[in-house]
């Protein structure tokens, strides 16, 4: 799917984050264009989490501009959740509501915030799940999921809400090796339907197969960027470098 570099989805400028002193994100910039897959690779602690998470304001904005669909993140008077609605978020730790089964999971943003009917949103969730493999799932809990299961599972219900964006934090690092392709799988189906992305992972194959572009992020900085060919097989950077050297 061709990215449209005319339509500029997520707009990072001299971003920074602090939490208390700590100064997390330092003065990061980036353009995400309709259709990108952007892979974020660095060390633990380097903000990579955080960065995300501003993207959807998770976390407040210390400085520095964020525009997502064109909506200014900074400005008091953006209506968060309706940016929301239009971004979703996959986590580490699937983040499914245990009480509920798949179907609740799946049913309850969508009747609740996009007003959909109870009808419309199961036959949504019914169709989504079938994309992820998981129809016959329909009516389980959870705890009676395997972790690649709850993963598919959490990116169906984040599809549900019809999201622009989507959003991964180390999707595949919770889960067990022989799980870990089912759900890459399910996110480059979403990739080759045009869908832009953002993903911190530590999977070097995805980035190499399905990154548009791969940003290496260290001590609150963008370090290195370029397409997975560049950064990740002709580094240029020492931290890349050495990061790559112990990942590969
Ligand atoms: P990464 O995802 O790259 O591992 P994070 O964005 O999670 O990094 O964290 C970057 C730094 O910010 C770490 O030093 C972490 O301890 C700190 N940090 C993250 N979230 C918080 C928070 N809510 N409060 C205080 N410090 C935080
Ligand atoms: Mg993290």
């Amino acid at each position: 799917m061709a990215v449209n570099k005319n339509n500029v989805k997520i707009h990072v400028s001299h971003l920074k984050k602090n939490f208390g002193n700590l100064e997390v994100l330092k003065d990061v910039s980036a353009d995400i264009c309709e259709g990108e897959v952007v892979v974020i690779l660095g060390p633990s602690g380097s903000g990579k989490s955080t960065f995300l998470r501003c993207l959807n304001r998770l976390e407040d904005i210390t400085g520095g501009e964020v525009i997502v669909d064109g909506h200014d993140l900074t400005d008091k008077k953006t209506n968060i959740n309706k940016v929301r609605e239009n971004v979703g978020m996959v986590f580490q730790h699937f983040n499914l509501f245990n009480n509920l089964n798949v179907l609740g999971n799946m049913m309850l943003a969508p009747t609740e915030l996009k007003k959909a009917t109870k009808a419309q949103a199961k036959e949504n969730a019914l169709r989504l799940l079938t994309r992820v493999g998981l129809a016959d799932k329909a009516e389980a809990y959870p705890a009676q999921l395997s972790g690649g299961q709850k993963q598919r599972v959490a990116i169906a219900r984040a599809l549900a809400m019809n999201p622009d964006i989507m959003l991964f934090d180390e999707p595949t690092s919770a889960l067990d090796p022989e799980m870990v392709g089912e759900v890459l799988q399910v996110m480059k189906q979403l990739a080759s339907e045009g869908m832009t992305m953002v993903v911190v992972t530590h999977e070097i194959g995805f980035a190499r197969e399905v990154a548009s572009r791969v940003i290496f992020m260290e001590g609150g900085y963008i370090v290195e960027e370029g397409t997975p060919d560049e950064v990740i097989n002709h580094p240029q950077q020492p931290r890349t470098i050495d990061f790559l050297s112990k990942v590969l």
